[in-house]
């Protein structure tokens, strides 16, 4: 049952609700999202408990939700959720979609530099890069650590780009919080619930990825681990699902858009990247995500894929970023859609 507040409520009315939830003896998860305040009570055994609520002091309205998430359920904000990113021009869920770009792995400042500056050129908002990165091979370059932190960190401020980056486990979130915009959450942690209450609690925004074999409802309901510890930013993100096919490294699966405007307010962004496994398949699917109606896209970029010290293969080279920003940009049109013009003045600052 969510309990939905008027946007006039104040904060003693928040807490007589709370107390009226105690006193019931259910449980209260209170989200205060931009445009509303939400109380998601669990424990309730049906329609009857909503009575208790209906006459308090600043309810607007009481909604029924019988499914194991509420508070990412698209009762809980009918109109749809965006999330600005202080500093940017970008905002989830909004006409103009969000760019997210840049290497798997942070490596060096040069290379980061070199490709942030490219990514914002084009009109990317976000740069992304893995500072700590989960590998399947524990031999594999695990990433650099607090140093690729410090590295986004600089290329935020001398490009203008926030920064995503992951968090491996509840016990980094503050350290990745501090330096980045966006928390990320990647496919392997997708039910780390530990991490998930954790993010919960941050104070920035969280980039959710898909597991590879989670279903929508899984998915959303690691959404809600995060909403119900109170943080009302969350991003979803398709990443693809392994399948039995052997032409890609994932299946992207673009039906999970639509589905999930249906059933969520939380905007969805995809990775087709991770999505192919192949440079060659990104664009295209890529353009495929954005008719489908995703609120933006994370796209692997680096300025020498042959060198990369991880998913070099599946990593656009500056050329294809640019051509698929162009491709994009006839695109968006379509569905009423913007991406975000190139913005050369950043250009030229850095020799590659
Ligand atoms: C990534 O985006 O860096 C990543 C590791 O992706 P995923 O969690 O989707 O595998
Ligand atoms: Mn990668």
């Amino acid at each position: 049952m969510l309990v939905v507040m008027r946007s006039s409520a104040t904060d003693c009315e928040v807490r007589a609700v709370c107390e009226q939830v105690e006193k019931l003896n259910l449980n209260a998860h209170l989200m205060r999202a931009a445009s509303r305040t939400l109380i998601a009570v669990t424990g309730a055994k049906g329609a009857l408990q909503a009575l208790a609520f209906e006459q308090l002091a600043g309810v607007d309205e009481i909604v029924l939700v019988n499914k194991p998430y509420q508070l990412a359920s698209r009762e809980a904000n009918p109109a749809g959720t965006t999330i600005t990113v202080p500093g940017t021009t970008a905002v989830f869920g909004s006409p103009e979609l969000v760019i997210m770009a840049g290497p798997c792995a942070v490596e060096s400042k040069e290379q980061t530099f070199a490709i942030a500056e490219r990514v914002a050129a084009q009109g990317a908002q976000i740069l992304r890069g893995g500072a700590f990165k989960p590998r399947t091979s524990p031999y594999s370059f695990q990433g650099l650590g607090l140093e690729g932190l410090k590295i986004l960190a600089e290329a935020r401020e001398r490009y203008g780009l926030a920064i995503v980056t992951e968090a491996l486990d509840h016990e980094m979130v503050p350290v990745v919080e501090e330096y980045a915009d966006i928390v990320q959450i990647g496919s392997r942690n997708m039910q780390n619930f530990s991490l998930l209450k954790r993010a919960g609690r941050a104070r920035k925004p969280v980039l959710l990825k898909r597991g590879m074999s989670a279903t929508l409802e899984e998915f959303l309901t690691a959404a809600e681990y995060i909403l119900s510890e109170g943080n009302s930013q969350v991003i979803l993100c398709e990443r693809g699902v392994r399948t039995f096919n052997d032409h890609s490294r994932n299946t992207l699966d673009l039906n999970l858009i639509p589905m999930v405007k249906r059933l969520s307010h939380l905007p969805i962004i995809v990775d087709p990247s991770h999505g192919t496994g192949n440079s060659a398949s990104v664009t295209p699917l890529a353009r495929a995500a954005v008719a489908a109606g995703c609120d933006g896209l994370i796209v692997e970029v680096h300025n020498d894929p042959a060198h990369a010290l991880s998913d070099g293969d599946q990593s656009l080279n500056f050329a294809q970023f640019d051509e698929m920003m162009q491709q994009l940009r006839r695109i968006a049109p379509a569905l009423d859609r913007r991406v975000p013009q190139p913005q050369p003045a950043t250009v030229g600052t850095i020799a590659q």
